[in-house]
């Protein structure tokens, strides 16, 4: 490994060929008339944006989808050529100069939007209308959309290239899919309201993960997967789901002091007791600050292939482990708070369930600081520090 050394011991290990792979799944099961836009806001849901566009761009998706103006620049600063599409979360009247620089598409909700966008492109430019189908958060309403097609559509320059909506519950339609099935109906509307200028429109998309699955007939001209490419999928296992695989495969620490404490037995507030008989503790890097629960007070990590108890959680960037039974334990030797080590597992769905919260959670938590390390065929390809991505050399 030469240009790169690790420098803060809490770091994420990701295959990327699982995210390859669930890719591809989903390309399988949608065909390749339907076009797919994988949705990765949030830092690629905290997998490291940079690197998983580079892969999905490989990997031959149509679109992405992005939370961020920042995030789409970090794409295009690192290479990252394909159409970016960034979900609505600024004010495209103050922010225009930026889509254009940068290329990137906007998401229209207002005519005042679209003007702004208007005014600055000086050549036939791509924009997405958002319509809200039942969520109740971003869009214009299905039942007026048609108008604001049309005005968009003769300013200057603007070409609607998609519309898209977001979903709320979906399951299999055993299980309830009617809201679903509503929100559907809403867009199908909204889009018939067009008439013949709909089929002007080559990208029409309302499927997140567990509608692309469930329901194949609301896959419409694309689907916009984000959970699925991570691996997790809300849905029950059945056939016609695809194989999914977690990218991220481990959280790793190492444990950077070892002590025996004479006073401090850990408890809320800060609060310390003296102890009888002095005890052993090891202090990892990382605490509740680079996305590890508090709840971790209550569970344990693995060291030596074994489950060490956590002493205490207090700290933004450290944990303290019981380390009694582990008296062979030194600074350096490494611990998992998420994956497998010897015959131990933590798994994700375990975290869930301690934590008391959800898979996304989990996943957003994690702060960008910590290493991202990427692993293709087994071998160190890339890391990413925060915002820096750096290529590994061999
Ligand atoms: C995040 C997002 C998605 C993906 O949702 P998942 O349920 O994670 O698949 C789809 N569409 C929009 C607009 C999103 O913001």
């Amino acid at each position: 490994m030469k240009n790169y050394q690790m420098s803060r011991f809490c770091w994420l290990e990701i295959n990327l060929d699982n995210l390859r792979d669930n890719f591809m799944h989903f390309r399988q099961m949608v065909g390749h008339d339907v076009k797919i836009m994988p949705a990765i806001k949030v830092n690629a849901y905290s997998h490291g944006i940079v690197a998983c566009g580079k892969i999905l761009e490989e990997c031959g998706a149509d679109y992405l989808g992005v939370g961020s103006i920042d995030e789409g620049i970090l794409l295009r600063e690192n290479g990252v050529k394909m159409p970016i599409l960034i979900f609505a979360s600024n004010l495209i009247q103050e922010t225009a100069n930026l889509y254009t620089e940068y290329r990137l598409i906007p998401t229209i909700l207002s005519m005042e939007a679209a003007k702004a966008f208007s005014n600055v492109v000086s050549e036939p430019s791509d924009v997405f209308i958002k319509i809200d189908t039942g969520r109740g958060r971003l869009g214009v309403n299905a039942e007026v959309f048609a108008d604001l097609y049309r005005e968009v559509s003769q300013l200057p320059n603007l070409h609607v290239e998609g519309v898209y909506s977001h979903m709320g519950a979906v399951n299999w339609p055993d299980v309830g899919a009617d809201y679903a099935m509503w929100q559907f109906s809403r867009f199908k509307s909204a889009m018939d309201s067009l008439g013949d200028d709909a089929e002007k429109i080559p990208f029409s998309q309302l499927a997140n993960t567990p509608g692309s699955i469930a329901l194949p007939e609301i896959r419409m001209s694309g689907v916009c997967p984000g959970r699925a490419m991570w691996g997790y999928s809300p849905l029950s296992r059945r056939e016609t789901h695809p194989d999914l695989k977690a990218p991220l495969v481990s959280w790793k620490s190492r444990l950077v002091h070892v002590n025996e404490v004479l006073g401090g037995k850990f408890g809320e507030n800060y609060a310390s007791v003296k102890l009888d008989t002095p005890k052993r503790i090891g202090i990892m890097a990382g605490g509740i600050g680079d996305g590890i629960s508090p709840k971790l007070a209550d569970g344990y990590v693995l060291l030596h292939g074994r489950k060490c108890p956590v002493a205490s959680t207090i700290s933004l960037e450290h944990t303290i482990l019981d380390l009694t039974d582990f008296p062979d334990a030194k600074v350096g030797d490494e611990i998992v708070i998420l994956g497998p080590q010897g015959e131990e597992e933590i798994t994700l769905d375990q975290r869930i369930k301690e934590w008391e919260c959800t898979v996304p959670l989990i996943w957003a938590n994690i702060s960008p600081h910590l290493d991202r390390l990427y692993y293709r065929d087994g071998k160190l390809w890339s890391v990413a520090k925060g915002e820096r991505f750096i290529r590994v050399e061999q």
